[in-house]
């Protein structure tokens, strides 16, 4: 059940085991972008290349533009958010979803829902019941005899759904681009924002700090 005083969407966002590109990857990618530029054998420039050359490089890819060397690069996340939020997500087709499946039959409880911010520590009690409703309702068309395939109908956009999203380095610029704007929707915004905080944490931030996050 979320706090009274939260003020950010209750998502949540955490790498997956092997969901954070590792050094070698990020130098991969750059031996890979030298590929397109150094007139040398790829054992002379690959050998000695260090991760801070390597981020260097990538940087001057990004600022000229040769972003498909990105593509070498894969982050992989699993987050927890609404249904209506996850619909948004899925709409990036430049990467892989793996998502928490409603044909299976639920225990629900109103955590399983999504509590949006606005909502007014006045209406918080209001708010939480209708979703106790809309579980009730669930549950009375499976206790009916229905199939899960149908009850489910009755769940609304703010059940909560997890999945697991891996994305390369150029997809995430994108997605970034259109939804850590302030014209996106404020959960999957949260989304964005999170996901790039985690990448700041390991030292990526510099694949997207050119995107102007709001
Ligand atoms: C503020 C906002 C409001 C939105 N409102 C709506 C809305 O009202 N209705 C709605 O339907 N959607 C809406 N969208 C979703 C939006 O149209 C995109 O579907 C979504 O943001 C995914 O972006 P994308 O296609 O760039 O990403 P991806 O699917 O990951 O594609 C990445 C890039 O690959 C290229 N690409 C992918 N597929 C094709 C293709 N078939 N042909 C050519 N190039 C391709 C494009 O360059 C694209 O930018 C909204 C998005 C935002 C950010």
């Amino acid at each position: 059940m979320p706090r009274e005083t939260d003020t950010l969407p209750d998502i949540q966002v955490q790498w997956t085991e092997s969901g954070i590109p590792s050094e070698e990857s990020i130098i991969d990618a750059a031996a890979a972008g030298m590929v397109s530029r150094k007139d040398e054998p790829y054992e002379s420039f690959v050998k000695d290349l260090s991760l801070s050359r390597a981020k260097e490089f990538l940087t001057k890819m990004i600022e000229y533009g040769h972003e498909s060397v990105l593509e070498h690069i894969t982050f992989q996340f699993w987050v927890s958010m609404s249904r209506v939020a996850s619909h948004q997500q899925v709409r990036h087709r430049m990467a892989s979803y793996t998502q928490m499946s409603l044909r299976k039959k639920r225990s629900l409880t109103t955590d399983d829902f999504v509590v949006p911010p606005q909502i007014k520590s006045e209406d918080l009690g209001e708010w939480i019941a209708d979703s106790k409703q809309v579980i009730d309702t669930y549950e009375k068309w499976l206790a009916k005899g229905y199939e899960v395939d149908v009850a489910r109908r009755k769940l609304t956009q703010e059940a909560r759904t997890d999945m697991v999203m891996t994305i390369n380095a150029r997809s995430l610029r994108n997605y970034f681009n259109l939804r850590a704007k302030h014209d996106a929707d404020f959960e999957i915004n949260a989304v964005a924002k999170r996901m790039y905080q985690l990448i700041c944490e390991e030292g990526l931030g510099f694949l997207f700090e050119d995107i102007g996050f709001e």
